[in-house]
């Protein structure tokens, strides 16, 4: 079975729970199951390991056809992806099974970056890494973490325990290690099966399951998970905007003011606001295919997209659903479609970090010949 037969299986099974994991804010598990059982989980990590192999451009047509059906599975396949590429980028040397493990869909992981104390400024964590003979000591709290509890492998990050202001350390934390604990409910207006709870960590960490050498998280985060988190994020909303933008042309089609004998697509302001939402959704979804394609063949402007790509899907997303709820008016708000939780769901992306926000700050910084940090 190739890529695509095993994604439109997942699909099917996302689709079909969709409504109930979002009504009931439950973890997405009949998705997740056949993700690990699809081979998706190892799309992008290399073959050698059990990976399939596939690059970015592959990566944002899977996240963002997953988003259409369920944003929040897309969204746990996402972080699992974020996590599994710097994991592939410096394998812990304590878990040597880890990598072929995450590639084979055996271990479910996602990243706790994001700390109580920096909030969305997850490159500077307020948390410190202490060595304490062949462990560190870690304590944090995060205050996000999607998958939390239902992840097998956990990305940590931690003030390095190098001292060093500014240094960051990475670590890989199996879900039953001592001190790590989910600390709260997950209880969000969009993406609700995501299980993004906080988590505190007030753990021992062997020094062998630390990805890179001391000090080195900061670059490992910019380098290698910045891409891939700011392709697959902006590939969410893509596929939330994709799905209300199908929905709304459905509905005002078919809806119809039977005194006029015509569809709500015979008014012309609903057809020039259908008209931007396809406009919008189809440079948006130009501009992901070649910022995909420009992080898979790295120039001088792969920065520039990268920090662009996530910024710009985020806020469409923000208008193109909107807009479908406008279109299709009480039949929206009141649930008979599905608009209202791909508008939902669409919140989370402009503010989860690198916000929108954050975003345009980096890239005027970076047009303008100034330091990002
Ligand atoms: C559904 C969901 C899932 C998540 N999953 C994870 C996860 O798996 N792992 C993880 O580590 N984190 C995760 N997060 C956390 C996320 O990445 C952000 O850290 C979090 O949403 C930030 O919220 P905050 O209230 O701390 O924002 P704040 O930092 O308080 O920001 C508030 C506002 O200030 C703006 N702002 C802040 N700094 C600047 C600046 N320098 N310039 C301009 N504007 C600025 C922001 O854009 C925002 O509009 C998740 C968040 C959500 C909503």
């Amino acid at each position: 079975m190739n890529f695509h037969e095993a994604l439109g299986q997942v699909i099917e099974i996302a689709r079909q729970n969709a409504e109930r994991v979002d009504t009931e804010g439950v973890f997405p598990a009949e998705a997740v199951d056949a993700l690990r059982g699809s081979g998706l989980l190892g799309l992008v990590m290399p073959e050698e390991v059990g990976g399939l192999g596939c690059g970015p451009v592959e990566f944002t047509e899977v996240v963002s056809e997953l988003a259409s059906a369920c944003g929040s599975t897309a969204m746990i396949y996402l972080m699992h992806t974020a996590a599994a590429v710097v994991v592939a980028d410096a394998p812990p040397p304590g878990m040597p099974d880890l990598l072929s493990g995450m590639a084979k869909g055996a271990v479910l992981g996602t990243l706790a970056f994001s700390e109580k104390g920096s909030r969305s400024h997850f490159w500077a964590p307020v948390s410190s890494a202490s060595l304490n003979g062949g462990s560190v000591s870690v304590q944090a709290d995060k205050s996000w973490v999607t998958s939390a509890g239902f992840a097998d492998i956990y990305v940590v990050t931690a003030g390095s325990s190098s001292g060093t202001a500014g240094e960051v350390d990475l670590f890989a934390m199996p879900r039953d290690s001592a001190g790590l604990t989910v600390a709260g409910p997950w209880v969000g207006l969009g993406l609700r099966g995501n299980a993004s709870a906080p988590m505190r960590i007030d753990s021992s960490i062997p020094i062998a399951n630390r990805l890179g050498d001391q000090g080195a998280g900061f670059a490992m985060m910019m380098n290698t998970v910045l891409p891939w988190f700011n392709l697959g994020n902006a590939a969410v909303s893509l596929g939330l905007s994709a799905a209300a933008n199908t929905a709304a042309i459905s509905h005002v089609g078919s809806a119809r003011l039977e005194h006029q004998d015509e569809a709500l697509s015979a008014l012309p302001t609903i057809r020039a606001q259908i008209a931007r939402m396809g406009i919008s959704l189809a440079a948006q979804r130009a501009f992901l295919a070649h910022a995909a394609r420009s992080v898979s063949a790295p120039d001088e402007s792969t920065m520039l997209n990268v920090l662009a790509v996530k910024a710009s899907a985020n806020d469409a997303a923000l208008v193109i659903t909107d807009t479908a709820m406008r279109v299709c008016g009480g039949a929206a708000f009141s649930k008979h479609l599905p608009i209202e939780r791909a508008f939902r769901d669409a919140r989370a992306g402009s503010v989860m970090a690198p916000t929108a926000d954050v975003l345009y700050d980096f890239y005027g910084k970076a047009v303008s010949g100034l330091p990002l940090f």
